[in-house]
């Protein structure tokens, strides 16, 4: 006999208080996939449970000949100022059917549920289907990374995914894409004392900076992902010393990708910027290197497409099915995230379909208010599965 969902709801709120009190930062995941192996394994239902190279956790359930992948990234951010939480961060605080803290919306609940879902389905269908649960690692640092090392370096090849990031039991199927992106403008160092003789970084940069910020009015906007946007989140300059013309300047952007716009284009853009052409400065995505915590080294460079599936996509449709199944209480609607999550990987570079479903409100992640309520893990629980039956019938 399966199990109804009714019954795990318990063990997956239990489960979830668990991984919240073991603190697991981007690339310090180690305890945490320890934790999730044992629960896998502990469940029975799994046929292999296992770790990658880069340090995911995947559970198989079945050996169907198509691959439905369930993704939810076990890594949080830093808790930020301690002082301005009502409660510890880590201590998986239960009140009222709400269970708070770091983690609690993104994007843990995704992990339990998923976890359990595969005992609320009928055993027979591991012939039609198999299902790869996976806790990734590092999606805050270089989102799309760890599904990418796992379908193009571990051969775990799934034809659907569901990613776990906060819906609030909506169906999603998109977001914009990002890029960090370098402009390193150069001077002449010269003395204080006898500036003329040098040519400031900085002055130079003064009129990009302006021309960046007029740039972000002009983007491209898109009526289901929004508009792409540019912003300089952080400015560094050299020199020789603080009694010296700055010889160095670099600029740091962050830029949002809608549908249309690609790397090409947003670099284009910014190299044809008169202040960067007339400072002949140098345009570049900015590489991300670190370091998995099974010691794997980490190397990207820091663009995340832009990924949608569209509305007509069988497991879009599937999903709705899913949806209303499981909620029938609220009909269920197609939304699109304003961050960026692990499909840039699935979606936007490999071409997989991926959803995604999860309880928990977007904008309380990475928040001091993050919190879900155990409802809601029992409504996600159920989605897991009844998406399963939808994709094998
Ligand atoms: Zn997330």
């Amino acid at each position: 006999m399966n199990a109804t969902v009714a019954s795990v709801t318990p063990r997956v709120a239990r489960f979830l208080r668990d991984i919240i009190r073991i603190p697991s930062l981007s690339g310090e995941e180690k305890q945490v996939v320890a934790r999730i192996a044992k629960e896998l394994r502990a469940l029975r239902v799994y046929d292999k449970v296992w770790t990658d190279r880069l340090g995911n956790v995947i559970g198989q359930w079945g050996r169907g000949p198509r691959a439905l992948m369930l993704d939810a990234h076990i890594d949080t951010v830093g808790i930020g100022d301690r002082a301005q939480w009502a409660h510890d961060p880590y201590a998986a605080l239960e009140r009222k059917g709400v269970i708070y803290g770091r983690g609690a919306v993104d994007e843990k609940p995704a992990m339990a549920c998923m976890a359990y879902a595969p005992l609320l389905l009928d055993p027979a269908l591991k012939k039609h289907i198999t299902i790869y649960v996976v806790g990734s690692v590092l999606e805050e640092d270089c989102d799309g990374y760890p599904l990418w090392h796992l379908i193009t370096k571990e051969g775990v090849k799934p034809d659907w995914v569901v990613l776990g990031e906060p819906t609030d039991l909506q169906v999603y199927r998109g977001h914009r894409g990002r890029m960090e992106i370098t402009i390193s403008i150069k001077g002449k160092a010269a003395h204080g004392a006898h500036c003329d003789r040098g040519v400031n970084a900085i002055y130079r940069t003064a009129p990009i900076i302006r021309e960046i910020e007029q740039l972000h009015k002009r983007l491209r906007r898109d009526a289901l992902l929004g508009k792409g946007s540019v912003t300089i989140a952080r400015i560094e300059s050299t020199s020789p010393s603080l009694c010296s013309v700055a010889d160095g300047c670099t600029l740091y952007l962050d830029r949002r990708l809608t549908r249309g716009e690609t790397k090409a284009s947003a670099l284009a853009e910014l190299r044809a910027l008169p202040g960067v052409r007339a400072a002949r400065a140098h345009v570049a995505v900015r590489e991300y290197r670190s370091t998995a915590w099974t010691g794997l080294p980490v190397a990207q460079e820091s663009y995340f497409p832009t990924s949608v599936s569209e509305d007509k996509q069988p497991l879009v449709q599937a999903g709705l099915r899913a949806a209303a199944a499981a909620l029938p209480a609220r009909p269920p609607k197609l939304g699109v995230w304003t961050f960026s999550t692990n499909g840039v990987a699935t979606m936007g570079r490999l071409g997989i379909p991926t959803i995604g479903f999860a309880p928990g409100r977007e904008e309380l992640a990475h928040s001091v208010h993050e919190q879900v309520a155990i409802k809601d893990l029992a409504v996600a629980t159920d989605f897991y599965a009844a998406l399963v039956r939808e994709l094998c019938a």
